[in-house]
């Protein structure tokens, strides 16, 4: 729950003012509105990347600002636009530092629909992406970010225009997925 929140990056500046809405386990809700509007704010927010200035946000009750930070960033998977790709495998920044299983890999990656590309890659999961690796296209990019998302299996997924450079078909197959994944997980998704 987002309850009456208010946020400022700098003073006499107000970004969001008294912004409240709700997220039920196994919603999907969409933020619409134009650029520079507080889409990304919110999806900060939510990320406990900063706190509101007033109001809270709250989960099952509990203000978040309550849980340790990480616990809390346990919970919440953020996917932004344009992603970071690491100078390493695709296996590699897929799990990031955590452990993944080849079923895991396969399973996120099936969900993101990596595999669909997977076979245009010299080593699959071996290849190496980022600046010293294979180039991949936005698109591609926005899928990996999501498999990367997915291995933490969140209760709260955040997609900040996070498949904007994705055909509808593929972004609906995506959503479809998440959808039949998990009747618990809420999904935001700003477009
Ligand atoms: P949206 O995602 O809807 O386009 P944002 O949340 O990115 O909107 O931005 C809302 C407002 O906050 C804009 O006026 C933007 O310039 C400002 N803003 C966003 N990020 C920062 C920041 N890190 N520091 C200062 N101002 C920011
Ligand atoms: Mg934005």
């Amino acid at each position: 729950n987002v309850e009456n929140v208010s946020f400022a990056y700098e003073e006499d500046n107000q970004t969001l003012e008294n912004v409240s809405l709700t997220v039920a386990r196994g919603e999907f809700v969409g933020l619409v509105g134009p650029s520079g509007s507080g889409k990304s704010t919110i999806a900060s927010l939510l990320a406990r990347l900063y706190d509101p200035d007033e109001g809270a946000i709250t989960a099952d009750g509990t203000d978040i600002r309550d849980f340790p930070v990480r616990a809390w960033r346990e919970r919440v998977a953020l996917v932004r636009q344009s992603p970071y790709l690491f100078d390493d495998t695709l296996r590699a920044n897929v799990a990031m530092d955590r452990d993944l299983s080849e079923t895991g890999l396969r399973e996120v990656a099936s969900l993101a629909r990596v595999t669909e590309f997977l076979s245009d890659l010299p080593s699959g999961f071996d290849t190496r992406l980022g600046d010293d690796g294979v180039k991949l296209s936005g698109g591609q990019r926005q899928r990996v970010a999501l498999a990367r998302a997915l291995v933490s299996d969140p209760d709260l997924l955040v997609l900040d225009e996070a498949t904007s450079d994705l055909d509808p078909r593929l972004d609906e197959v995506i959503h479809r997925g998440l959808r039949d994944l998990d009747a618990d997980l809420a999904v935001v998704t700003i477009a």
